[in-house]
């Protein structure tokens, strides 16, 4: 481990009995961020309710947070009045869901995050050239559901390296594969070697499709795993990355690891014989739930917290155009790139 073990190894062992390593990056990746602010500007600018398809993002804090403003969360996109404002999560959704929305005259703000618009759109130009297209992600995710709404007829879903064997294609010299954006890359690339096997053909994405925040949390958990008897990942149990996070602690070496939504929950017996405790966060999680969890770590003795900086983070993304356009209308000028507020929704600045 690069910067943080060369500090932690040279402590005298005394100061070194009881740490924390934090993981960085950890918590909100640019997409979340948008995402939320999306929902927060839209209650501020329209004023409540706001309706949002599905969770803006995956987690309970975020959601329960922007319910007491006034989102309402639903479903299906006929669950929401005819003619009221409708936000789309950062998942994505699939084409139909537009066309509902539209025969129902709602007004919508797209959040679906840019990385996973930029697989919608390799999803359609793959399908234009009638490729066979072999998405890899978990079945069910509303993301997959999204990106094979896409061109259903052209997109096979490939529910990790198991489900290998069961693939069958038109034809094995047109096909590619395309992937989820918060998926494990070690079992992503199992996956691909599998499809390989049997498809030497297979034409790879045009660039990756697994984010870079998904990329770089899994780096920083890869660096300090093997130095953790404990892993903490805070993070929701349908939130696909941070689920990931806790698995690929576990491969690489930690010797236990639990995701939790907030402190409260980390049961005071995994402390048990414990001298380094990781920490880390999903993408969907604001830093507050991190900091609680850092509080409840030092009242039990772990107040030594060591970063383990993997990379660095600097990207924004606009607010949705639909949005924009109605704050610049709102306000006369054109609104930045996504600043949040950390008193909003808990949100906090990545380290
Ligand atoms: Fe976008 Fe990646 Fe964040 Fe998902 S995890 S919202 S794809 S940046």
């Amino acid at each position: 481990m690069p910067g943080a073990t060369d500090t932690h190894d040279s402590r005298p062992a005394e100061v070194a009995t009881k740490r924390v390593l934090l993981a960085a990056p950890r918590g909100y990746c640019a997409g979340v961020d948008r995402a939320v602010v999306t929902v927060e500007k839209a209650l501020e600018l329209y004023g409540a309710p706001v309706y949002v398809r599905k969770e803006i993002v995956h987690n309970k804090h975020v959601v329960t947070t922007l319910r007491k403003r006034g989102a309402i969360f639903v479903d299906e996109t006929d669950e929401v009045p005819e003619g009221a404002t409708v936000v789309f999560s950062a998942h994505g959704v699939a084409p139909v869901v537009h066309d509902e929305a539209r025969a129902l005259n709602l007004k919508t703000i797209d959040a679906t995050c840019p990385l996973v618009t930029k697989v919608h759109r390799e999803a359609v130009r793959f399908a234009d050239d009638d490729f066979d297209i072999l998405l890899i992600g978990h079945e069910g995710h509303e993301e997959v559901v999204g990106t094979a709404g896409e061109a259903p007829e052209h997109i096979t879903l490939v529910d990790g390296p198991d489900s290998v064997v069961d693939v069958e294609v038109r034809n094995p010299d047109k096909v590619v594969w395309l992937s989820q954006t918060t998926l494990s890359v070690d079992e992503t690339m199992e996956t691909v070697r599998r499809l390989r096997e049997k498809f030497p053909r297979l034409q790879d994405p045009p660039s990756d499709d697994i984010c870079y925040a998904t990329q770089n949390r899994q780096l920083a958990v890869k660096q300090m795993a093997a130095e953790c008897d404990l892993m903490i990942v805070v993070g929701s149990r349908n939130s696909s990355n941070s689920v990931r996070l806790v698995e690929v602690a576990l491969e690489h070496g930690s010797r236990a690891g639990h995701l939790v939504d907030y402190a409260d929950e980390i049961d005071d017996a995994w402390l048990d014989g414990v001298a380094t405790v990781g920490v880390t966060s999903g993408a969907s999680v604001p830093e507050v739930l991190v900091r609680d969890v850092l509080d409840y770590l030092a009242a039990h003795g772990f107040d030594d917290v060591l970063p383990v900086v993997a990379a660095q983070e600097s990207l924004l993304f606009s607010l949705p155009t639909e949005l924009r356009r109605d704050l610049k209308a709102a306000s006369g000028s054109e609104p930045d790139s996504v600043r949040h507020d950390p008193a909003a929704t808990g949100a906090g600045t990545l380290r």
